[in-house]
């Protein structure tokens, strides 16, 4: 009797070691399953990113994000970054571009006017026109005036709308075809040396205060860079063929908004 007792009690034993072997064995292998009905716990760890301008990488609730591009701080959002694009403006690349004569710095900055069609700017539209000129995507069909351009290839730097809006076209390292034919104090060929940076508007109507402002701020930017820089109107550089930015660019008004040094400005305030 006592001997079927022992070997009962010694299968159950048995039994129970051999289940807690298995139990232990799966909860090694599947660590989630032993704790059914329980929240993890841990979160997953957050996302980082990196900051476009100088790399550093930072939870991405931290980051000031513009576009698609995050930044770690509002300086380096707001700067010229290495590859010559600035981070406050909207990207939109034009392929009318090339380098520069042996990579040179520009010591130029050339400021036109430009609206599509020309003088119509009460409304969104004209900006998107100027965008699709840039990006040889200008529909003909749209308005007589496309069809004499839209094969043209010719692109800024930089844009100011009405409202503000800051649009960036070229790296400032590369050269943008703005100028043409043109001279300055008789170094010919300006888009090589030069940043173009187009203000939406006729030449008739005044600019909006909010363009020399954004214009203003751009200027600062850009002069950290190239602090060489000097100032004209395309008018003042093919003086033959042009006569942007027009007489109701304000040149007082400009240099009153930059700090500029009278100097960086060789043709004068005086409105042309
Ligand atoms: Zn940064
Ligand atoms: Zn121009």
């Amino acid at each position: 009797m006592l001997k079927w007792l022992l070997l009962i009690v010694g299968a159950a034993l048995l039994y129970f070691w051999i289940k807690g072997k298995k139990q232990a064995k799966e909860a090694i292998n599947n660590p989630s399953r032993t704790k059914p009905g329980k929240a993890k716990i841990v979160a997953d760890p957050e996302a980082m990113v990196p900051c476009q301008y100088c790399k550093v990488y930072l939870p991405k609730s931290d980051a000031l994000e513009f576009e698609d591009r995050a930044y770690c701080c509002r300086e380096h959002l707001n700067a010229l970054d290495e590859q010559g694009w600035l981070g406050s403006a909207a990207w939109r690349i034009s392929p009318n571009q090339d380098t520069r004569p042996e990579n040179s710095a520009p010591d130029l900055l050339v400021v036109h006017h430009i609206s599509l069609p020309p003088g119509e700017f009460n409304d969104r539209a004209s900006s998107h026109h100027i965008i699709d000129f840039f990006q040889n995507n200008l529909d003909p069909s749209l308005h007589p005036y496309f069809q004499e351009i839209a094969d043209q290839k010719v692109s800024s730097h930089f844009l100011v709308t009405r409202t503000g809006q800051l649009i960036q076209f070229v790296s400032t390292q590369h050269k943008a075809w703005h100028a043409g034919a043109s001279s300055f104090f008789g170094r010919e060929k300006c888009n090589d040396f030069s940043i173009g940076v187009e203000l939406e508007g006729d030449g008739e109507t005044p600019f909006e205060d909010v363009q020399y402002q954004v214009l203003a701020r751009l200027v600062s930017e850009l002069t950290k860079s190239y602090p060489q820089l000097q100032f004209a109107g395309h008018s003042d550089i093919a003086p033959e063929r042009k006569t942007d930015p027009g007489k109701s660019f304000d040149w007082k008004k400009f240099q009153k908004a930059t700090g500029l040094p009278t100097e960086k400005l060789p043709f004068g305030l005086h409105s042309r």
